[in-house]
């Protein structure tokens, strides 16, 4: 039997990996993977239906989503960690990457599957990145994102009104674990390449196939849950997607970040989670996590400028 082409590359030259039975869709699914760019993805897609209010209350196939105390206050929340560790990425990126702004113009963020609006409420009370005011804009679909636009005030659009926008709306665009979740990872990212003005930022997250537990669990690692994670990737597969639109893949180093993803699977288990919060205050904890998990393995982008 035929396997389907590649949904990142178009190629025809993939081979099955395996099958693997939802734990929340009690159906088999199969996983695929590229010869030619190294995606792994998953048939048949589940389509978004699984997306309702039970799973961001944590009651669907990802047990670790927790919508409401992040909506109430992020500060309250683990993600804290996180959100403060990719504010801070984003302005050492920019003073690298970019000249600064000129005095007086805002830092255009656009947070590309915005959740519960945590990443936008943290810009919001941060204020200023890398020096620069913000003017902040976030995009997803459903009943989060009515509540971020009627309740909260803010900038949320539609696909077809990002789609809409001119070329070069925005200085940095957020996709925090979001590109496992859709079936065609090649369209974001080049949507988000035609909206970032040169110079421009694509801060993206998701995990990392090629890691060493991820290698040794094989499709049974947690994070191959094929009723939500549809596109997964490796250092490699990532980059080729970022070169295949344009952008330059560029290298981060996340501690927050992998403080939350750690924390945040002991949100059940409060004597191991203190004691996780202690260590994960000690570098080389972070370090060895980092290691294992390979979260700063996976790059992040920068649109590049037209040569002068
Ligand atoms: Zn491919």
């Amino acid at each position: 039997m035929s396997t389907p082409a590649c949904r990142a590359c178009g190629s025809a030259r993939t081979r099955t990996r395996g099958e693997k039975t939802g734990a929340h869709l009690r159906r088999v699914f199969t996983f695929h993977d590229c010869a030619d760019c190294g995606l792994l993805f998953v048939e048949p897609f589940s389509g978004f239906g699984v997306y309702d209010d039970a799973y961001y209350r944590g009651e669907g196939p990802d047990p670790y989503v927790d919508y409401e105390t992040e909506y109430r206050d992020w500060r309250s929340s683990d993600r804290r960690h996180e959100l403060e560790d990719l504010v801070g990425i984003a302005a050492g990126l920019l003073r690298r990457e970019n000249a600064p702004g000129r005095a007086g113009e805002p830092l255009r963020w656009l947070d590309f599957g915005c959740g519960a609006g945590a990443l936008l409420k943290c810009l919001r009370d941060t204020g200023r990145v890398a020096g620069r005011s913000l003017e902040l804009t976030g995009h997803d679909v459903g009943s989060w994102a009515d509540r971020l636009r009627s309740e909260d005030r803010l900038k949320i659009l539609s696909l077809a009104e990002l789609a809409s926008l001119p070329g070069g709306s925005f200085d940095v665009i957020s996709m925090i674990e979001v590109i496992e979740h859709l079936p065609f990872p090649q369209e974001p990212v080049a949507l988000a390449t035609r909206l970032l003005r040169p110079g421009g930022l694509l801060l993206l997250t998701t995990g990392n196939l090629g890691s060493p537990a991820a290698r040794r669990a094989g499709l049974a690692h947690h994070y191959c849950a094929p009723e939500i994670h549809v596109s997964l990737f490796n250092p490699d597969s990532l980059s080729r997607v970022y070169t295949r639109s344009g952008l330059r893949p560029v290298k981060v180093r996340y501690r927050g970040a992998i403080r939350f993803k750690v924390l945040k699977t002991l949100r059940h288990r409060p004597l191991l989670r203190f004691v996780a919060s202690i260590a994960l205050r000690l570098p080389p904890v972070i370090a060895a996590v980092d290691l294992l998990y390979g979260v700063s393995a996976m790059p992040c982008a920068v649109k590049p400028r037209p040569p002068a």
